[in-house]
C-alpha cells in the first residue's frame, strides 16, 4: 500500500521522481517533490531541523 506523500516544502503530492527519507533529527518522514529537490529548496521539519 503506498501512501501518498506530501512535499514539505510546498505542499504538493510528492511523485515517483520525489524523495522520502527520514529526519536526521527526529526520525519523522520527510517527503520532497522532484521540482523541490531539483531547485534544492529548503525544507523544515517540524522539530525544527532544517536541510538542503
Ligand atoms: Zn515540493
Ligand atoms: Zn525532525
Amino acid at each position: 500500500m503506498t501512501k501518498k506523500q506530501i512535499c514539505t516544502s510546498c505542499g504538493k503530492i510528492v511523485g515517483g521522481e520525489g524523495t522520502v527519507f527520514r529526519c536526521p533529527s527526529c526520525e519523522k518522514t520527510i517527503s520532497r517533490c522532484a521540482f523541490c529537490k531539483k531547485l534544492g529548496i529548503k525544507y523544515k521539519c517540524d522539530c525544527g531541523f532544517e536541510g538542503p
